[in-house]
């Protein structure tokens, strides 16, 4: 690892001032950034810890929705009582992700902004233009199992790794910043990540010291909230495919839907296709496999990962099946 400094901030404004300086860079649980420092994947050469800011609250909005500050843990989130009844997608996948320990270090912001899992973006003697803008990349011709089928391009095809962000995703959450001279504007999640085209590193549409500083969800949709995730071992392991749905039935009919991938683009997915194939129409195995095929109609394998397009097609099927039926 190499040398930095540290200082700890105790309000958002400060934190923003210090992100602004060249080299700065925040840390708040570090679960992430920490090994990716050891590998000099990131270079910091000033870390501001954010940890200590008082944006741990998660508040009722007037509207039914609900606030997370950015601070807030994520198994907080996911134990929360209104997150678990409100909006049970997130809280599911929240608990779906990574382990107990790290969910209790693990922050709201954090989350979101953590780096891709693509395993040449970690191996350093491997180009990747992520890691190294120019440098190529790896996966496109090598092992690309765990890569991306939608969104990707010939110079990156990495998937975004976080589940909270798939149920964010299907809940229509908006991420609020806060940037140098107390700017404050609100985004929607799925404006929040940059396809990779041909500038794959860089992810997300934050400015130079911007900071999330929470979370935003709506009153929650009608219908049932499920969160499946396929993955390779049954804990601790990110997703192969996963998926976010909300459905409403009316009489055995779809009455309203919402959709969303994870591990199958370089950021949450959400299928406004698939979501046009349910509406309207019966809930039943036949309509599932017509969404799915939508939802997949422009996806692309990259060699080893081919097997994703019908996996992800099945995720979906089987996720509508369990939120049409629960009760
Ligand atoms: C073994 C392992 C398994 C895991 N499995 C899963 C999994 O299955 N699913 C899943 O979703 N995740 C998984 N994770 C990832 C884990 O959820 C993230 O590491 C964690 O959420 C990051 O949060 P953090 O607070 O520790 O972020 P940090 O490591 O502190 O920061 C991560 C990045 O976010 C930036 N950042 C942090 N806060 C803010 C903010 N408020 N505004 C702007 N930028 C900010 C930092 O500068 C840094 O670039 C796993 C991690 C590990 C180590
Ligand atoms: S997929 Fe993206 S992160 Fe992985 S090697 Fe290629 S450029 Fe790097």
């Amino acid at each position: 690892m190499r040398a930095f400094t540290y200082e700890r901030v105790s309000d958002a404004q400060t934190a923003v001032v210090a992100a602004s300086r060249a080299g700065a860079k925040y840390i708040s649980g570090g679960t992430n950034l920490v090994d990716l420092m050891k590998l000099e994947i990131e270079r910091p050469t000033h870390l501001i810890d954010i940890s200590h800011l008082p944006l741990k609250d998660i508040d009722d909005l007037e509207d039914g929705g609900l606030r997370i500050g950015a601070q807030a843990a994520n198994s907080d989130v996911a134990a929360d009582r209104r997150v678990r009844i409100r909006y049970p997608v997130l809280s599911q996948a929240l608990v779906a992700g990574a382990s107990g320990q790290l969910r209790n270090k693990a922050s709201v912001g954090g989350n979101l902004m953590q780096r891709t899992r693509c395993p040449y973006f970690y191996d350093t003697a491997a180009g990747c233009n992520k890691r190294e803008p120019g440098s190529g990349c790896s996966a496109i011709g090598g092992f690309n199992r765990i890569h991306a089928i939608l969104g990707a391009s010939d110079a990156c095809i990495a998937t975004h790794p976080s589940d909270m962000a798939v149920a964010l995703a299907a809940l229509e959450a908006r991420i609020e910043l806060l940037g140098a001279g107390q700017a404050t504007r609100s985004v929607a999640i799925g404006d929040l990540y940059r396809l990779p085209d041909e500038t794959p590193h860089i992810e997300t549409i934050l400015g130079m010291g911007e900071m999330i500083t929470g979370v935003t969800l709506p009153p929650p949709p009608p219908g049932r909230q499920v969160y499946r995730k396929v993955r390779d071992r049954a804990s601790y392991e990110f997703a192969l495919i996963s998926v976010a749905a909300v459905v409403a039935t009316d009489g055995g009919t779809v009455s309203s839907v919402r959709v969303a991938f994870g591990g199958v683009g370089p950021k949450p997915w959400r299928s406004v296709e698939a979501e046009a194939a349910l509406v309207g129409r019966p809930a039943t195995t036949a309509t599932f496999r017509a969404a799915a095929e939508a939802a997949m109609a422009d996806a692309m394998g990259r060699g080893h990962n081919d097997f994703k397009i019908e996996l992800a097609k099945r995720t979906l099927c089987r996720t509508l099946a369990q939120a049409a039926q629960s009760k």
